[in-house]
């Protein structure tokens, strides 16, 4: 995709560091972060939102989700983590290329998200 800045990332047209990566997704460190650490699962290939995505990666995406925490954690010292997936417009979807951003946590940090009770 042409006009897609992941897609971008992903092929090495804009260079970020790698946090970790397998064969079909990398992992980065977000440009806004909400949190300390606050990071993004990203798909090499261009799937639109999670429906878009085929179920067969479920494996790696999950593979590339404890890999990025376990670095984070070790860096960071954290003492958890959320994995947020906005898809579509409604469910705030900025950047239409798929991706799981992972917030890690500490006891007491402040932060909520709306699942949060
Ligand atoms: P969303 O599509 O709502 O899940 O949010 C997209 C996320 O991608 C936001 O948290 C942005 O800060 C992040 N983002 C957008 N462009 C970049 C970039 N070039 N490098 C790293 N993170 C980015
Ligand atoms: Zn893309």
């Amino acid at each position: 995709m042409d006009d897609c800045i992941f897609c971008k990332i992903a092929f090495g047209e804009v260079r970020v560091p790698r946090i970790y990566e397998n064969e079909n997704f990398f992992s980065i460190k977000d440009a806004h972060p909400k949190v300390e650490g606050h990071s993004l699962v990203i798909s090499k290939k261009h799937f639109k939102n999670v429906l878009d995505m085929p179920s067969s990666l479920g494996t790696e995406l999950i593979d590339c989700v404890k890999n990025t925490y376990a670095k984070l954690g070790k860096e960071l010292k954290c003492e958890g983590f959320n994995v947020v997936s906005n898809n579509f417009k409604a469910g705030g979807q900025e950047v239409n290329h798929v991706h799981f951003h992972i917030l890690p946590r500490k006891e007491d940090d402040g932060f909520r998200i709306f699942v949060n009770k």
